[in-house]
């Protein structure tokens, strides 16, 4: 489908089923997002959920608990009233056909009392594991309407490598066109990842410097301050790579570096992404080494070394962090060194895109070097951005250059209108707007080239104590600084310099 992007003005008609409604996901992410868009209008009065999961709760129950999910937002009694009355709970074991049955008869009574026109979302928000078994039983259970969309959203992870994610999207496909289903990856409903394209093609200054001749490298860096918390049991199997270079850094480098799209369109951003993705340079073991350091953290700052956390194997090889030198083969990009960072319990939480040009070719104002321009997305904490440039410096007696910053920062009034990312996902499935949804292609490219990586890193006999090798509160291991200091570059953001 082709959708250029409009705001949706008018109220949405649709029946949400949510696969894991009682879980950790539902209450903190969808049942906000699901609340905003209902305070906004876009969910009005043809519109219901049913939330399945394997615990025997009663409807009250549940609305009980989308009521507790949303009482920290600005929300009155009346309207938490009203928003959870449209909730309803089907305890329902996702193997059993059976329940299906009670499942479809319960979406066709919500149908006839809310006529949503057909309209389906089933949102699978529990392990994967199950998502095959789910996609087969909805379609041959008789779940999806002849009339209206049957869409299917689908959480991370897409599977661990090349071979279970390709086994994972048949097992979708089978039963569900391309077109029709929707891979989060909630990065790309993050307002300053949505800049990227807006930034980049509506301003020709950069439009016609994003390219080789004129960006020296770009440096993209997902920090976080928190350790694996609660989430060791998945993390120890996944580490940093699987779990943010495959999806989230991976999807920020397509929107860097590919061509412009015919129009601001799903269709068109997908084919131009798939075609970055698809020119990822896949390193061979060799290529590895060279190219990307991996991490793991001691203790440090009053925090205990990951090997210490609740269920992790205390001789743990998993990497809590990866740093990387990626380069896209493609005829505007090629030769600009990507530089990727992400790990846990680094010196700070925060989401950046540093894109450094080349150097002025010569310095007219005398001895030294000027300072690079750069110009910056900041996801967040404060979503912005910011261009350094070189200025005159105000002075009596000489004629000097120092760096100056242009900055913009969404100020409060803005980042308190800002949907949440799922919000932003949530409006757009409703649309059938997939632009912000990783294209199977996508998903496919990405995975080819993490797992040169993985593969590399599980054939190389790592000695035990290679690890930890980064301090908590440090900006993770020293390879990492010497991978940039190799091409006499270094990271702009150093927050552990501050
Ligand atoms: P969770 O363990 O809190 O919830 C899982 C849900 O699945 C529960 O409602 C549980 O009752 C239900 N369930 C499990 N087995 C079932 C069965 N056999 N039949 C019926 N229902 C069953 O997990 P979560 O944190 O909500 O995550 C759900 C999915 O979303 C996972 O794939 C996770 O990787 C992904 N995800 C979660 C987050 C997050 O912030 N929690 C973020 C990104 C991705």
């Amino acid at each position: 489908m082709k959708v250029v992007r409009n705001k949706m003005t008018n109220e949405q008609k649709a029946l949400f089923i949510i696969f894991g409604g009682t879980g950790d996901l539902a209450q903190r992410k969808l049942y906000p997002s699901l609340f905003n868009l209902y305070k906004q209008g876009y969910l009005k009065k043809h519109f219901a959920v049913v939330g399945t999961a394997r615990r025997p709760w009663t409807n009250e129950r549940y609305q009980e608990i989308v009521r507790n999910s949303i009482s920290g937002m600005e929300v009155t009694a009346q309207q938490a009233n009203e928003f959870s009355s449209h909730f309803y709970y089907q305890s329902h074991n996702v193997n059993d056909t059976e329940h299906y049955e009670t499942l479809r008869k319960l979406a066709d009574e919500l149908e006839n009392k809310y006529e949503f026109e057909g309209n389906r979302v089933f949102y699978f928000a529990m392990s994967p594991q199950f998502f095959a078994t789910i996609c087969q039983h909805v379609k041959t259970q008789e779940l999806v309407t002849e009339k209206g969309y049957n869409r299917v959203v689908i959480e991370k992870p897409f599977g661990h490598d090349v071979k279970s994610a390709c086994e994972l999207n048949d097992s979708i496909n089978k039963y569900f066109p391309e077109k029709d289903v929707y891979r989060i990856d909630h990065y790309l409903g993050k307002e300053m990842i949505q800049s990227i394209p807006a930034l980049r093609f509506s301003n020709n200054i950069f439009n016609a410097l994003w390219n080789y001749r004129y960006i020296d490298n770009i440096q993209i860096t997902l920090s976080e301050a928190l350790g694996v918390e609660e989430r060791a049991g998945y993390y120890e199997n996944a580490g940093a790579l699987r779990d943010m270079v495959q999806n989230h850094i991976l999807q920020t480098v397509a929107l860097l570096t590919m061509n412009a799209p015919t129009m601001y369109a799903d269709e068109d951003i997908r084919k131009e992404k798939i075609s970055a993705l698809k020119a990822l340079r896949v390193y061979d073991p060799e290529g590895v080494k060279q190219n990307f350091v991996r991490g793991q953290y001691g203790p440090g700052n009053g925090q205990v070394a990951y090997r210490e956390e609740n269920q992790v194997d205390p001789h743990s090889q998993t990497e809590t962090f990866v740093a990387g030198r990626i380069f896209v083969d493609n005829m505007s990009m090629a030769g600009v060194p990507i530089y990727i960072r992400t790990g846990k319990r680094l010196t700070k939480k925060e989401t950046r895109i540093d894109v450094v040009f080349k150097n002025a070719p010569y310095n007219v104002f005398g001895h030294g070097k000027l300072k690079r321009n750069i110009l910056s997305f900041k996801v967040e904490p404060n979503p912005g951005m910011e261009l350094r440039l070189n200025g005159k410096k105000v002075d009596f007696d000489q004629y000097s250059i120092q760096s100056m910053h242009l900055r913009h920062e969404h100020g409060e009034e803005i980042q308190s209108k800002m949907p949440v990312g799922y919000e932003k996902l949530l409006y757009d499935v409703l649309q059938g707007d997939s632009a912000s949804f990783s294209h199977w292609d996508e998903v496919y490219y990405s995975w080819r080239f993490v797992d040169s990586i993985r593969q590399a890193w599980d054939q190389e006999n790592l000695p035990e104590d290679a690890f930890p090798n980064y301090a908590c509160g440090s900006m993770g291991p020293k390879a990492a600084t010497d991978l940039l200091k190799e091409d006499g570059n270094k990271w702009h953001f150093r927050p552990d310099e501050a």
